[in-house]
């Protein structure tokens, strides 16, 4: 079967075809229907930063139907249709019992099965991953899927597993936003834009989008933001200052520079917090005036909306069948897995927010 996959940092994706081992105990083989082309893919194509293991098939947001079960699975069987969790949880460790499955101690985030083996092969070669959303068909540890009502279109449904889930979980888990709090939302892309619609949804008054290129800004509109600053135009922290007075009560950044980092803390009034949403090169570094943390400043991580999967992405589905989330507005295009190195230039040109490739 075809896959995408990364061998080391560089201009392409090579598209080729590989084999995958059944389903083992606890594990189950998922045809794809539907994978979102995410940022974070394209920072491991061009090196920002590493995986824990290669080669591996890319794609980490994606959406199928079960088509085999390995021995004692109990919570799903062929035919269900799913969404992936980046995270698997093992349900057990002191971090899932917490209710913080997306830091499970047991498995982690490792790019390998939990037995620590690879399922996909070429030839005698392991091929890692973390979804394998870039595939025809994936393995995954049973607790990595979401069953979702049959009558849920894949398509839309996929977005959830990533864009949907890091944005508004940064938003409602993480920095729990407050109705009549204020928000500046660095970086408009798919995740951002659902910090966006998730701040609106919490109750926030006044959320502030900022990127450079006017056609997020635009969409940045429709999915809530009440403010649009375009850097290349005006300075943002005067800007945010004088929208707010003595700055926002949350400043979420959503691209992983670190000079957008300290722009965005240097944003936040007294009380406020810095929330990291995008994914920061591997070693880089912040600097920031340590004493203004004295007056309450808070700056903080957020790893896949610090969810809890099995409850979040069916509220989250929810939201969006009832028409409060809005997710049809984030698919800009569909392309078969063939085109992904075109959903990447996609992506990279500002043409599109989210491409869900398509599969046979
Ligand atoms: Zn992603
Ligand atoms: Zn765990």
């Amino acid at each position: 079967m075809k896959a995408a996959v990364f061998y080391k940092p560089g201009p392409k994706i090579s598209i080729e075809e590989i084999s995958l081992e059944k389903p083992k105990k606890g594990e189950v083989l998922v045809k794809l229907a539907a994978a979102g082309v995410c940022h974070s893919d394209y920072s491991f194509m061009i090196g920002h930063y590493s995986p824990t293991k290669a080669p591996f098939v890319m794609g980490h947001e994606g959406a199928g139907i079960i088509s085999e079960v390995g021995e004692d699975v109990i919570t799903t069987k062929p035919g269900d249709k799913v969404i992936f969790s980046m995270d698997s949880m093992c349900g057990k460790c002191t971090n899932c019992s917490t209710g913080n499955p997306t830091m499970c101690l047991t498995y982690g985030r490792t790019f390998t099965m939990p037995d620590g083996t690879a399922r996909f092969k070429k030839g005698n070669q392991d091929i890692y991953h973390m979804v394998g959303a870039f595939s025809e068909y994936t393995v995954v540890p049973e607790d990595q899927v979401i069953i979702v009502p049959n009558n849920t279109p894949l398509d839309k449904a996929s977005t959830i597993s990533c864009a949907v889930v890091t944005g508004l979980g940064a938003v409602v888990n993480r920095a729990k936003v407050q109705i009549g709090e204020t928000a500046a939302v660095f970086g408009c892309g798919g995740v951002g834009l659902n910090v966006i619609q998730g701040c609106s949804i919490a109750g926030a008054t006044q959320i502030i989008a900022i990127d450079t290129v006017e056609s997020k800004l635009e969409m940045a509109l429709t999915m809530g933001a009440t403010h649009i600053i375009n850097p290349t135009k005006n300075d943002p922290l005067q800007s945010i200052m004088d929208i707010t007075s003595d700055g926002v009560d949350y400043a979420f950044e959503v691209v992983g520079s670190t000079s957008l980092i300290e722009l965005a803390f240097s944003t936040i009034k007294r009380g406020g917090k810095t929330v990291i949403v995008g994914v920061p090169a591997t070693n880089s570094k912040i600097t920031i005036d340590a004493s203004t943390l004295l007056f309450d400043r808070s700056i903080m991580g957020s790893l896949h909306g610090n969810a809890n999967p099995r409850v979040d992405f069916l509220w989250m589905l929810d939201l969006y069948n009832t028409g409060k989330l809005k997710i049809d507005e984030l698919i800009t295009g569909y392309r078969p897995l063939n085109e992904l190195n075109e959903a990447f230039d996609d992506l990279i040109s500002g043409k599109s927010i989210r491409t869900i490739l398509t599969f046979e």
